[in-house]
């Protein structure tokens, strides 16, 4: 199933170009929370599943066009990624096929989370180069404590793509990538099991109509169950966590005006623009 956010907080079914509002599949779930409707669909997902099939397969149908897409989590529980996990990008930044003997685990902050159709909010820095990163993004499923790499899989509960934007150079990384509109996410989130391979999947970004960054995570150092074990074993992770498997090599600069757009196999594609924050606020 692809399970999208969209308008005001509704849950939606996508569909071959198209989605069918299945809000009321929650009950009084989404109205009472409205932030964290898709956590209540993670939390109660073997339960909700039947309804929320049967809501999309009766419809009323609209097409994607005619919706205005969220986020799919706008509020993740936290944004776990991990840096230098491609082996080509690892190169290119200089530190080599492999660069540590474990993954290199950081967090991005929830407030800087936009959908398709948002603006990345280029920070007033003077000398500063802010890069695009993009990245395949998993959903966990259940609390993990210590989850052994072997059932690593079993505790994702789909897939989607963000875009990992970083200002350059020095100071904090969790607070170089967490500033305004940092974290494109989206544009729905593909159930794990309609993504039987998520290590073999191409993944491209463009900038403007300029191709920038083209791989496949067969690439990846770390696998995904590599990661999930590493980082459970230090930190507790929840559902709703959003986890993104680091950046193939091409990254490169943004600019106020760039529109850029990330695309993977079997997820879809998104399109976000790039301003500048002393433009002002862009709209939530
Ligand atoms: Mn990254």
């Amino acid at each position: 199933m692809r399970l999208a956010t969209f308008n005001d907080h509704r849950l939606g079914v996508v569909r071959d170009g198209t989605i069918v509002d299945v809000t009321e599949a929650l009950g009084n779930r989404q109205v009472l929370f409205p932030l964290t409707a898709m956590h209540h669909v993670i939390y109660d997902y073997e339960e909700l599943a039947p309804q929320l099939r049967a809501r999309a397969e009766a419809g009323p149908a609209q097409p994607l066009g005619d919706v205005r897409l969220m986020a799919p989590l706008p509020h993740p529980t936290k944004i776990v990624a991990v840096g230098l996990n491609y082996k080509a990008h690892s190169i290119e930044m200089g530190y080599g096929p492999k660069p540590a003997p474990e993954p290199e685990i950081f967090l991005k902050s929830p407030g800087s989370v936009i959908g398709p159709g948002g603006s990345i909010q280029l920070p007033d820095m003077p000398g500063r180069v802010f890069h695009h990163e993009c990245e395949l993004a998993f959903v966990v499923r259940s609390r993990l404590d210590s989850c052994p790499a072997s059932q690593a899989m079993d505790a994702i509960f789909g897939y989607t793509m963000l875009i990992d934007v970083t200002v350059r150079g020095q100071g904090d990384r969790c607070f170089r990538k967490s500033m305004k509109g940092f974290t494109p996410i989206g544009p729905w989130i593909v159930t794990a099991d309609e993504v039987p391979n998520p290590e073999n999947l191409d993944i491209k970004l463009w900038v403007n109509d300029e191709l920038r960054q083209h791989a496949n995570t067969n690439d990846l150092i770390w696998s995904i169950p590599e990661v999930i074990e590493y980082t459970s074993r230090h930190m507790i992770l929840t559902p709703g966590d959003v986890f993104t498997t680091g950046t193939p090599a091409g990254v490169g600069p943004l600019a106020p005006g760039d529109v850029v757009r990330i695309e993977i196999e079997s997820i879809g594609s998104m399109t976000v623009s790039v301003t500048s924050s002393a433009a002002g606020p862009a709209a939530a």
